[in-house]
């Protein structure tokens, strides 16, 4: 990594404030209605700011990160809903994939495809999210240090697992079990679905630039998708991505 930035953007105000206390040498910059604090984390250059939900706000965001803070790469973190069987609430989701699954400009172009780009699947930073998987599975491997098992377990956690593949954006909270059982058989591979990451990949393959997605399943996108979804953010979200932040950038080159 150079001294450019890493940039860090979180969706919600709850994980931003944990990560803030980890900026050493913090100094604020304000532009578009957004705070962008500069820092650094382990050693590296950091700049954190909250995006706001959806994919527009995501993308407005990862714009500026790359064109006023030419950030060196980016990484995305938040919560999401869980598609795939066996994606449970509590386990980490790094993205290898992303995929706008409210995209559809057919007939014109085939449904999801980027109209003019002829892809509608993006790929996340292979080596970027290597290391984010690997720091997220040592965090978890001490979870119950983290958070405390009861704590967990208050929230049905009993085991969280790491896992790597499609995650699905769009610009709605999927909070029913149909609609997550019609993205399912739209996408039979998606592992989760949530409402910025797919911008940012469409911003960052303009730019050329690295970026990754780690997110912390908070529901099932079903109809208790809701349930919890705050407390939950608060008490677990916001814990492992700052543990698997400031354990990726420990374990992070210079350079
Ligand atoms: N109550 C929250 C609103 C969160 S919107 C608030 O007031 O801040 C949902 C956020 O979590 C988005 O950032 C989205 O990316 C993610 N997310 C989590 N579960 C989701 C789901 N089931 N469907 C879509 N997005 C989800």
């Amino acid at each position: 990594m150079s001294e450019r930035p890493v940039a860090i953007v979180s969706a919600m105000h709850d994980e931003l404030r944990a990560l803030l206390p980890a900026l050493h040498d913090a100094r604020t910059v304000h532009l578009a209605g957004r705070a962008f604090h500069h820092g650094r984390i382990q050693g590296h250059p950091v700049v954190l700011v909250l995006s706001g939900i959806g994919k527009v706000a995501a993308a407005t965001t990862a714009v500026l990160l790359m064109h006023a803070f030419d950030a060196c790469q980016l990484v995305f973190t938040g919560v999401a809903g869980g598609l795939h069987r066996g994606v449970r609430v509590g386990d980490v989701v790094v993205a290898r994939q992303l995929l706008q699954h409210d995209m559809d400009a057919s007939p014109l172009f085939p449904r999801f495809e980027v109209p003019l780009t002829g892809r509608s699947r993006f790929d996340a930073d292979a080596p970027l999210a290597d290391a984010l998987a690997a720091a997220a599975r040592r965090c978890l491997d001490r979870a119950d240090a983290l958070i405390g098992a009861p704590h967990l377990l208050d929230f049905g956690i009993d085991g969280a697992r790491v896992h790597e593949g499609l995650v699905i954006s769009g610009d709605r909270f999927v909070a029913s079990a149909a609609h997550s059982d019609e993205l399912r058989a739209l996408q039979p591979d998606a592992l989760a679905v949530e409402m910025e990451g797919a911008a940012v990949a469409q911003a960052c393959a303009d730019f050329e630039r690295p970026f990754a997605v780690l997110r912390t399943v908070s529901d099932r996108a079903d109809d208790s998708a809701h349930v919890d979804f705050t407390r939950f953010t608060a008490e677990v979200a916001s814990v492992y991505t700052r543990a698997i932040v400031e354990d990726w950038l420990a374990h992070a080159v210079h350079g």
